[in-house]
């Protein structure tokens, strides 16, 4: 099979000892240790169409790779094929239109690095080299989402293979059903080649402001900080990690730094600080600033929760934990709302638009010793807040299965995007995902 596939392939086959095959079914999280018996490393949409005929004549599980940062590695098959696509990472900015047409391969710095050549932007993650791919598929938040909504509120179109191996077309006005997927579902749907992004003038500038309060003494200014969080204007998203015994609470700012540090009086009332930064920075030094703290080669799990409201009770419990539990996770929060909550919630797959704040409560540690303490406690931290949560992000859900898929969708959107999926995907092809399993 694999000569076969070579041969019409304008990409490369890889097996078990060739050269590149253990860089290619590496991802974010090493914990993920698994061989794919192919993978299919993809140069064109053509290409794509033939990787997956391919793997349904051999009854194959595929996965599809993009960036690798999926927590529970759903690219990389055991003993199936991945159909590798981060040779397909191209992005074509058109700046008269303020349009962005990127490959289903694409990073986010990518994406970003082309359209800050012309001050432009997108909605993407906070790390750069997190796939286009799978996040925009989820939905997408960033910094840039209070003023212009999800990433995925920013796609136009999407080129599409399907699993019966068919390019179509997704808009509002081709194949609208699937164009409303797309935007929330997950991979489910299809194997995206082509994004179109709706690009935004944003200038070049940034400011991130950080005050760290010892996590003992945090709980008070936590409540100020979410009070601040309520007006705040669309330029600002609030975010807070506790960390090390650390709380940090802060804002991050897209646009002029000026107005940016108009917040900050209002801000200095929330406490007094161990220590405060306030950094002028740029856009793109922005997206890659946690890079690194997020980077690649440690073992990771994390657990998700969307909250309605941060009320006190919550507050209290999210830094109770983070005091007193035995290796307690990281934890992030981000502040949703703006143009996010704008996009009336029927217009997509994406379900979670009343969302106030996002929480990750994320281990990462590099000792295989520690697998079993370390998931057990992020677990263990995560559920002393369920009762509170309104719901999960599809992508930041990890190994909850099905029950995590009914967190990340209300009933009658997953009734809606069943169909879909009995719809472009009966045989439940593309399942290797958060999948929404068929009818039959
Ligand atoms: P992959 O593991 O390559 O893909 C994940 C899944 O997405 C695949 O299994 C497949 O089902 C699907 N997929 C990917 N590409 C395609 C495609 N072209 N066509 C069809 N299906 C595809 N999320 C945010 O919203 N905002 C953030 O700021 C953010 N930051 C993150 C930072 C880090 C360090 C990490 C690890 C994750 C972050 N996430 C964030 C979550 C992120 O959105 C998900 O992990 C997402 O799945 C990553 O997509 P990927 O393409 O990198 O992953």
């Amino acid at each position: 099979m694999t000569t076969d596939l070579s041969a019409i392939l304008d990409g490369q086959v890889l097996t078990r000892g060739d050269a590149g095959y253990d860089e290619a079914r590496t991802v974010w999280n090493a914990m993920i240790d698994r061989y794919p018996r192919l993978i299919v490393r993809c140069h064109s949409v053509r290409d794509v169409v033939t990787a997956i005929h391919a793997a349904r004549a051999a009854e194959l599980e595929i996965g599809v790779r993009c960036g690798g940062h999926s927590v529970v590695g759903h690219a990389v098959p055991e003993d199936g094929m991945m159909i590798d696509l981060t040779a397909m990472g191209e992005v074509v900015v058109d700046p008269l239109r303020q349009r962005a047409r990127v490959q289903g391969g694409a990073m986010l710095g990518a994406l970003d690095l082309a359209a800050q050549a012309h001050g432009l932007a997108t909605t993407a993650g906070n790390v750069s080299h997190t796939g286009v791919g799978g996040l925009t598929l989820g939905g997408g938040m960033g910094w840039l989402a209070r003023q212009y909504g999800l990433s995925c509120d920013n796609v136009v179109s999407f080129e599409v293979v399907t699993a019966a191996g068919e390019v179509l077309r997704a808009s509002e006005t081709e194949h609208p059903d699937l164009f409303w997927g797309l935007r929330g579902g997950g991979g489910n749907f299809g194997i995206v080649t082509e994004f179109e992004f709706r690009l935004h003038p944003i200038g070049t500038q940034a400011l991130t402001v950080a005050y760290d309060f010892p996590i003992d003494h945090a709980a008070p200014a936590f409540r100020g900080w979410r009070d601040l969080s309520v007006g705040a204007p669309r330029a600002a998203t609030f975010e807070a990690t506790i960390s090390g015994g650390i709380a940090t609470l802060g804002y991050v700012w897209v646009g002029d730094p000026a107005e940016g540090r108009a917040l900050l009086p209002s801000l200095d009332r929330i406490g007094t600080p161990a220590a405060k930064r306030v950094l002028d920075t740029t856009y793109l030094a922005l997206q890659q600033r946690d890079d690194t703290v997020d980077g690649h080669a440690f073992r990771r799990y994390w657990k998700g929760h969307y909250f309605a409201e941060l009320s006190d009770e919550l507050i209290d419990i999210i830094v109770e934990g983070a005091l007193t539990q035995t290796m307690a996770p990281n934890v992030g929060l981000q502040a949703y709302g703006g143009a996010i909550a704008d996009v009336p919630d029927a217009d997509t797959a994406f379900g979670q638009r009343s969302t106030a704040f996002e929480l990750v409560a994320a281990a990462r540690w590099t000792d295989p010793g520690e697998d079993e303490v370390r998931i057990a406690a992020a677990r263990a931290y995560a559920a002393t807040m369920d009762s509170y949560a309104s719901g999960a992000y599809v992508n930041a859900l990890n190994d909850e299965g099905i029950a995590g898929v009914r967190r990340a969708y209300p009933a009658d959107k997953l009734a809606r995007l069943t169909a879909l999926k009995d719809a472009y995907d009966p045989h439940n092809v593309f399942r290797l995902n958060q999948n929404i399993p068929p009818t039959r």
